[in-house]
């Protein structure tokens, strides 16, 4: 049996490779150290003195060291299993898939987007060619919107089994190991697709079935059950289940499901801006010191600030990273950020944005559930206008934002397609910018050099969450009114992120068998 210890070690003694030493010197007299495995590593920045904190396994000489995970089995499953129809390939649609296989069902996966390789052509027309393909850009292709992001794994889920059994997946996929020790871990965009490729490859592998470029256009139900839906190929599909897994950016989705008396909901969501700041700026403040040393990653941070009883935060922090064009729609800006898996990049970006709930949604009121959609879409649009009519984004320094007035010269970004100087106080909602204003002017105050001429804003940050619930049976997760609609992740409203949109797919996967079985 391991015993497990607690280590904590100083930059230093990390750089001359110490912590097996550290271990070594733990031990008493009689006990040989045969190996170790990490288990979670942690930096703690907080005081002048950096700490890195370790948990580890050790092993003795004569123990056998088991194996870090245990990898999941699968079986082959075929047309004569229950069919489940999951739309949508993101992390969701694809963690439901393996767990229908786990299960004995048969997913079949039917994404409007193209395969991660493929997709990546879109997003490269995107930067340099301005035009979006409203099928495949950074939110819709295999892979979903988390495919070019970060990979940050982190998530506010408290079921650590849960998680851990995510990760370990990603890890059988291709991930490194150090995602099971981390804590804070990512991966990467660079890395990201080959896990994804390799999902689908074993998804088809094992007899479930992936369809590309096929968009679903309609859903047949009689009230009480789906009986099939429309793709835009024109082929009718049935199934015994079906998984709605289309993420928060698919517009036609909600407004397909409105026209269709398929209940939806408004849901709250938070709107704002990217600030970008130099990657040296961020690591110099949070790690005190005037260069990064060098076994330390790229510095984040985590702000919030209560402005008038309102949260402003920060959101989806990328260091080393780049802003992304974000947008689903031609003529709409929408940003979000990404970095790869050694964040050496030399800019740091986050989403600052203020939650929206009805009581800013007055002039929006008409558009009944779909409120929040159409205030995002007026936000987006607003910015395209201002950008030229481009995927070129408004932007304005902070200390410029902070006094209302135009930039007269901008930074250097990370956002490809290009900036334009704009107001951005008068893109965004009046409520939005006072409040994003007073948030800024506490961080300025918390983080030194935020508020600084070498910080900058890109415009606007809609997508942080779905601006619908799809709402469902809290136990049987099915529809409130369709009994074989299962409504998934974070375009249902049910999660936030890779890790827990994951999760909830595999929780409806779980849940549909239960079904089933009854
Ligand atoms: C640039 C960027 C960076 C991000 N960074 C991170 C990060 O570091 N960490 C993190 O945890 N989260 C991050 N996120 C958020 C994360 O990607 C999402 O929370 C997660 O992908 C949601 O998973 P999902 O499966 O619910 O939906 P999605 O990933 O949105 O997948 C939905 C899928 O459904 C498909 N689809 C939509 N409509 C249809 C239709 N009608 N027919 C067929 N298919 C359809 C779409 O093409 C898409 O592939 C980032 C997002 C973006 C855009």
């Amino acid at each position: 049996m391991a015993i497990e210890k607690e280590f904590t070690l100083t930059i230093q003694d990390v750089i001359s490779d110490k912590l097996q030493v550290a271990i070594e010197s733990s031990l008493s007299r009689n006990q040989i150290l045969s190996s170790y495995r990490i288990l979670r590593k942690s930096i703690d920045a907080r005081g002048r003195t950096i700490k890195i904190n370790y948990k580890v396994a050790v092993y003795l000489q004569g123990e056998t060291v088991p194996p870090s995970f245990r990898e999941r089995e699968f079986y082959r499953v075929n047309s004569s299993c229950k069919r489940v129809v999951i739309i949508g390939a993101g992390p969701a649609g694809l963690f439901a898939a393996l767990k229908c296989i786990e299960l004995g069902m048969q997913p079949v996966v039917i994404e409007r987007g193209k395969d991660v390789r493929s997709r990546r052509r879109d997003l490269v027309s995107i930067h340099r060619e301005h035009r979006v393909n409203p099928d495949s850009n950074y939110c819709f292709g295999e892979g979903g919107a988390g495919t070019y992001s970060d990979g940050k794994l982190y998530t506010r889920s408290t079921k650590r089994g849960d998680v851990r059994s995510v990760l370990e997946t990603l890890v059988q996929f291709g991930a490194s190991e150090e995602i099971l020790s981390d804590a804070h871990p990512h991966i990467g965009t660079n890395k990201l697709p080959g896990i994804i490729e390799s999902i689908r490859n074993r998804i088809i592998e094992l007899g479930g079935e992936v369809h590309f470029d096929t968009r679903m256009v309609d859903i047949i139900h009689n009230g009480k059950i789906i009986q099939s839906i429309l793709l835009s190929d024109g082929r009718m599909v049935s199934a015994d289940s079906y998984i709605l897994a289309t993420g928060h950016s698919a517009r036609d989705v909600f407004q397909l499901l409105n026209d269709r008396n398929i209940l939806i909901e408004f849901k709250p969501f938070a709107v704002g801006v990217r600030a970008e700041h130099p990657q040296s700026l961020v690591d110099t403040s949070q790690y005190h010191c005037d260069a990064r040393p060098d076994p330390l990653p790229a510095a984040s941070y985590s702000l919030v600030h209560q402005v008038g009883g309102v949260g402003v935060y920060s959101f989806c922090m990328c260091p080393g990273g780049i802003i992304a064009p974000c947008a689903t729609e031609q003529q709409e800006i929408v940003t979000n950020g990404w970095s790869p898996s050694k964040r050496n990049n030399p800019f740091a970006n986050s989403g600052i944005v203020v939650p929206v709930d009805w009581s800013v949604m007055n002039d929006f009121r008409r558009y009944g559930a779909l409120a929040g959609v159409h205030y995002q879409r007026a936000i987006e649009h607003a910015c395209w206008q201002a950008g030229g009519s481009t995927q070129c984004a408004p932007a304005q320094r902070l200390v410029d934002f902070l006094e209302r007035k135009k930039s007269t010269s901008l930074q250097q970004t990370s956002y490809q397609p290009g900036v334009v100087p704009a107001d951005l106080n008068s893109l965004l909602p009046d409520w939005v910018s006072s409040k994003l204003r007073g948030g800024f002017e506490a961080f300025g105050k918390k983080m030194r050099g935020y508020v600084s001429d070498a910080a900058m804003l890109v415009a606007p940050e809609t997508r942080t969450s779905s601006p619908v619930r799809i709402p469902r049976h809290t136990e049987l997760l099915c529809h409130v009114e369709l009994e074989n609609l299962y409504p998934c992740a974070e375009g249902a409203g049910y999660a936030g992120g890779i890790v827990s949109a994951a999760i909830d797919g595999e929780r409806v996967a779980m849940a549909i068998l239960q079904k089933l079985n009854e």
